[in-house]
């Protein structure tokens, strides 16, 4: 075997200590959150038929088209590793009946998509989403903008950004086109080989474009919302005027585009400033999806884990400050203390209490190094004199203070009182 055997596949990576205890912070926090806004998690397969995401995010989508793990299975039928949440939940959503229509429905887990990877770019990646399904009311994307902004405060994130901007109804998509088209044509000549063939095409791609002269170009264009109808500017600041009530900040951008077409009104996206070329965060927006002979409305976001763990150790957050070492570490002379030890382990574990001890049977030396290296709050010594005497000598690894206690009291110390090791944890009979 080759080192490289050792290595998940390029692109993929393992989640360990250190890193997964940000991770796992990561999750607590947010199912936390979640649940005060009266979000339910949904766990959907990561494998779907491959039309479940042609249909929902589009044939002609990068990401279906370049970026999607597709193979054909033994069956003979078409799968897909899923590249994004949003189309399995809407799947699930539109099999569930009539109920499911206003669904607040939120997951966490792998997506994947074969693009180059690079820093911030992976082919296996995590995404935390929120779905808010229901018809289209700005108080709805108020909701799902303000939630997303006190995760990412609970996370401890500092510099990030949100812009907010609208695609507007389906109806204004012609207006908005043609609009575009009228105020760029002076232009045309300077645009890229990409924007000019965009300018027949979809012409509002234009505005996404890196080309320094057709930012230039398109820095200089009215906004959207100029072309678009009343309705859907008034929806706009409706969601704007909520947002400041909320007091959740964000900017309005009318060169935001998010490239997948079956956005309708608020689209938003968030970007920090520490993450150089792949800055995005996440994206959101209010959709409409149609599914078999039903159209799910819904608003939400997809947020790139990877992205925000890069982000929160930028500003210098350890992951390994997070570990939980277990609290008492037990040590045991001989054979008969060991053995009391394993029931006094379970006993504590069954009360609450997180504890190990070296199962090996091990010198008392080797042991003791154990014990430093797992770094737990104490260390209880069960040695000759204590198996002797039914005692236990307790000591505080923090201060050194060591103690000799009875089974009574060694209990009421780790279980109870000021000095509980646990105190969050409810006491078991
Ligand atoms: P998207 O569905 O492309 O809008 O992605 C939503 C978020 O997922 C992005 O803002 C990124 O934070 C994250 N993301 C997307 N693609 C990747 C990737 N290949 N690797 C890591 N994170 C990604």
């Amino acid at each position: 075997m080759t080192s490289e055997s050792f290595q998940p596949i390029k692109g993929m990576a393992d989640l360990a200590p250190p890193a997964i205890y940000l991770w796992q912070r990561l999750e607590e926090t947010t199912r936390d959150i979640l649940a005060r806004y009266a979000f339910d998690e949904v766990r959907t397969p990561v494998m779907e038929r491959t039309a479940v995401f042609k249909r929902s995010l589009g044939d002609t989508t990068d990401v279906v088209q370049k970026e999607m793990y597709s193979f054909t299975d033994r069956g003979g039928r078409d799968l897909s590793l899923r590249p994004e949440g949003t189309a399995g939940v809407i799947r699930h959503v539109a099999g569930s009946g009539q109920a499911a229509q206003d669904a607040r429905l939120y997951y966490i887990g792998p997506m994947f998509r074969s693009e180059r990877p690079q820093a911030g770019r992976y082919r296996q990646f995590h995404q935390l989403g929120v779905e808010s399904i229901g018809a289209p009311c700005p108080a709805a994307d108020a909701e799902v903008i303000a939630l997303q902004a006190h995760v990412l405060s609970a996370w401890g994130l500092k510099d990030f950004r949100m812009e907010l901007n609208t695609r507007g109804l389906p109806e204004d998509r012609q207006r908005v086109a043609d609009g575009l088209r009228a105020a760029l044509e002076p232009d045309l000549d300077r645009l890229c080989e990409d924007c000019r063939r965009r300018y027949a095409q979809n012409p509002l791609r234009i505005l996404d474009c890196k080309n320094a002269a057709c930012r230039d170009i398109a820095d200089r264009l009215p906004p959207v919302t100029e072309f678009m109808s009343a309705e859907a500017r008034t929806y706009l600041k409706e969601v704007i005027s909520l947002l400041e009530r909320l007091e959740i900040p964000v900017t309005e951008n009318p060169r935001l585009v998010r490239g997948l077409d079956y956005y309708v009104h608020t689209v938003w996206e968030i970007t920090h400033a520490g993450l150089g070329s792949q800055d995005a965060l996440s994206g959101g927006g209010r959709y409409a999806l149609t599914f078999g002979n039903q159209t799910i409305e819904g608003v939400g976001f997809a947020m790139g884990l990877e992205r925000i763990i890069t982000a929160l150790t930028g500003q210098g957050l350890d992951p390994g400050s997070l570990a939980k070492p277990p609290s008492v570490w037990l040590i045991s002379q001989g054979a008969a203390a060991f053995d009391e030890n394993l029931v006094l382990m379970q006993s504590l574990r069954l009360r609450g209490v997180s504890c190990a001890m070296d199962l090996r049977g091990r010198s008392m030396k080797a042991q003791m190094r154990a014990a430093n290296r797992a770094n737990s709050r104490y260390v209880v010594i069960r040695g000759d004199h204590e198996m002797e005497q039914g005692t236990f000598q307790l000591k505080n690894m923090a201060d050194g203070v060591q103690e000799e206690l009875d089974m009574p009291e060694l209990m009421q110390r780790l279980t109870s009182g000021t000095d509980r090791v646990c105190p969050d944890t409810e006491e078991e009979e």
